[in-house]
């Protein structure tokens, strides 16, 4: 278990630059952060763009952008340095080349000068007989000597692992413990192209022990090619970093892997697992980070809410789980609920502002939504939800349905006349005291008076100040929205009324 006593871990997040960050990298990126604060080490975010032809431009700046926004803040990376760097690979082709040569010149790695058609040739023949695609061996039995001769002469080549063809190899991963494969199940793979860019294999695992990581913690896709990369490290003769493979997410139905096709379909349905849609749609980080934490660990079989404090103190990487998450978009909403309800009153002000600007109200201030917050914090499940049910405080006027203002069970002249009474029950009350002490009292005897329901009457004046059927509470409402202007918006609402009743009348 680790516990504030374990030696400072130095952990990675390694994104390739191919896309927005979604849910599983912010997952991987949220438990390597929590495990380096939580000892005392060092986060650090290594950009893996050596793939030139999946490299999505923007994606980087998204990265680092979806990793703030989440509080995700690392020690050392491309922006920032740091004593390890550079740490952008497509920096760093030197560096693999040097440690490339060092197994051929072990005899661990060896040239391989065969051509794209011969290799297609000889899958179409694996193929044919049945075989699982693999390198035949044929450059294996080069001599050293001519290889290096041909290849320093500038044949084209390859640089391929001399993965030994007998025995076993046991790696460990953390959440499945040994995992033993046969030698001769794993094929030689390239470590480094014929463009001279080393692959994912051979970079990593240089970096990952150059930078002195201590925890190498991914998703499970890499886990079939995962006895490769304990042999590069056996064959570098380097200690083997903690091995973490984390479970994939499964689609919230629960049947089969999230797929890239899902992921458009959940964002036309104003869901997503890209960490920037989830700040538009009105999520909190702390939810997100709540929200990911637990899809593959848990710290008992009750608790649910964590901070981010919480969460450093209490993550345990012996309690994460290898069984599949299903990615549960209810339970994002119950999260950020949560977390809405958490945060103090000026804080959740400063942060609304943004949403009410996105929604149209452009001057609004976290100072104007400060008096507002009480009344929408235990309303709203995300934050984009705030303008639509509190955004007629910031509007001069607002524009009720006619039809809206007729009170359940009545017609329009009933309605008419309520509007009436409750306007002069208003206006009776001072201005400088509008406040729900003062006003709903005499509104309540109203409905005593007028032998209706409440809902029936502080329905008709809910939409003719709010020009909306749901609305904060509605005293504590009209409190904010002032004496004038509820006057000015009865007044209006009574016209609109007066215009239904005599339609009806005709
Ligand atoms: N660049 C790899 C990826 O994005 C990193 C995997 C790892 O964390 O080692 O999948």
């Amino acid at each position: 278990m680790t516990s504030p006593t374990s030696p400072p871990a130095r952990v990675r997040f390694a994104p390739s630059p191919t896309g927005f960050l979604h849910l599983g990298g912010a997952r991987t990126a949220l438990y390597d952060f929590l495990l380096a604060r939580q000892t005392g080490g060092q986060f650090i975010l290594r950009i893996e763009d050596t793939d030139r032809k999946r490299y999505v431009p923007g994606a980087e700046e998204d990265l680092m952008r979806s990793l703030r926004w989440l509080g995700l803040e690392w020690d050392e990376g491309p922006d920032k340095g740091g004593p390890y760097g550079p740490y952008r690979q497509s920096e760093r082709k030197e560096i693999y080349q040097k440690y490339a040569r060092q197994l051929v010149d072990s005899g661990q790695a060896y040239y391989c000068f065969c051509t794209p058609q011969r290799l297609a040739q000889m899958r179409k023949e694996q193929q044919a007989r049945g075989e699982p695609p693999h390198y035949d061996g044929t450059c294996r039995l080069i001599p050293p000597e001519e290889a290096r001769r041909r290849a320093e002469s500038g044949e084209p080549h390859v640089i391929r692992f001399k993965t030994p063809k007998t025995g076993t190899i046991t790696a460990r991963d953390l959440l499945r413990g040994d995992i033993t494969v046969e030698n001769r199940t794993l094929d030689d793979y390239i470590l480094v192209k014929s463009d001279g860019w080393a692959l994912y294999h051979l970079a990593a695992m240089v970096d990952d022990h150059l930078m002195g990581i201590t925890h190498v913690i991914r998703g499970s896709e890499w886990l079939p090619t995962f006895p490769l990369h304990a042999h590069l490290y056996r064959a570098f003769g380097w200690e083997e970093p903690v091995w973490v493979h984390l479970s994939v997410f499964l689609k919230p139905s629960g049947k089969g892997k999230m797929s890239k096709r899902d992921a458009e379909v959940f964002r036309k349905g104003h869901k997503s697992i890209f960490i920037k849609d989830l700040e538009a749609l009105g999520y909190l980080p702390e939810a997100v980070n709540n929200w990911i934490a637990l899809m593959g660990w848990s710290y008992d079989d009750h608790t649910e809410f964590f901070t981010m404090q919480d969460l450093i103190e209490k993550f345990d990487l012996e309690r994460l789980k290898p069984s599949p998450a299903a990615v549960n978009f209810s339970k994002l909403d119950h999260f950020n609920g949560l977390h809405i309800r958490a945060l103090p009153e000026a804080d959740l002000a400063r942060r609304l502002a943004p949403y009410f600007h996105a929604a149209g109200y452009a001057k609004v201030t976290a100072d104007d939504l400060r008096p507002i917050v009480p009344l929408i914090q235990t309303r709203i499940t995300t934050m984009d939800e705030a303008p639509k049910i509190a955004g007629f405080f910031f509007r001069h006027d607002v524009e009720p349905v006619p039809e809206e203002l007729i009170a359940k069970k009545l017609d329009a002249a009933q309605s008419l006349e309520v509007a009436r009474r409750a306007r002069d029950v208003l206006a009776a009350v001072p201005a400088e005291a509008f406040t729900p002490e003062n006003t709903e009292p005499p509104m309540r005897a109203l409905v005593e008076e007028l032998g209706l329901k409440a809902g029936q009457v502080f329905g008709v004046v809910r939409v003719a100040v709010t020009g909306q059927r749901v609305s904060p509470p509605l005293f504590e409402t009209l409190a904010i929205v002032g004496k004038a202007k509820t006057l000015e918006r009865m007044d209006k609402a009574i016209k609109m009324l007066e215009a239904l009743a005599k339609k009806n009348q005709e």
